[in-house]
């Protein structure tokens, strides 16, 4: 099993964010998952950091930019909660 990029030596002293706020890269809120999402982007090790987590089938957290659930990279975040069954408004 591949360990994570972060764990690369010449790293070591390099500021990378999900280093600085690790809870973001694992939160619930979407929004979160996006602003973290957002971070990877300008991280020098974005490409090995998501090929590593898919190889690790990470369970879960944002990883190289993409957000994993179950070891696959999932669009989006879903808020809490049981999804309606009908989205139309009910007339009063
Ligand atoms: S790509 Fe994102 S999750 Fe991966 S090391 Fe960089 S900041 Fe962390």
């Amino acid at each position: 099993m591949p360990a994570s990029v972060l764990e690369t030596p010449w790293l070591e002293g390099v500021e990378i964010p999900c280093r600085s706020q690790p809870d973001l890269f694992f939160a619930e809120s979407p929004a979160d998952v996006e602003a973290a999402k957002a971070l990877c982007t300008g991280c020098p090790v974005q490409k090995q950091c998501l090929a590593d987590a898919l190889e690790r089938r990470e369970p879960w957290g944002v990883w190289g930019g993409q957000l994993l659930v179950g070891g696959q990279v999932v669009a989006r975040k879903r808020p809490r909660g049981r999804p309606r069954k009908n989205a139309e408004p009910i007339a009063a």
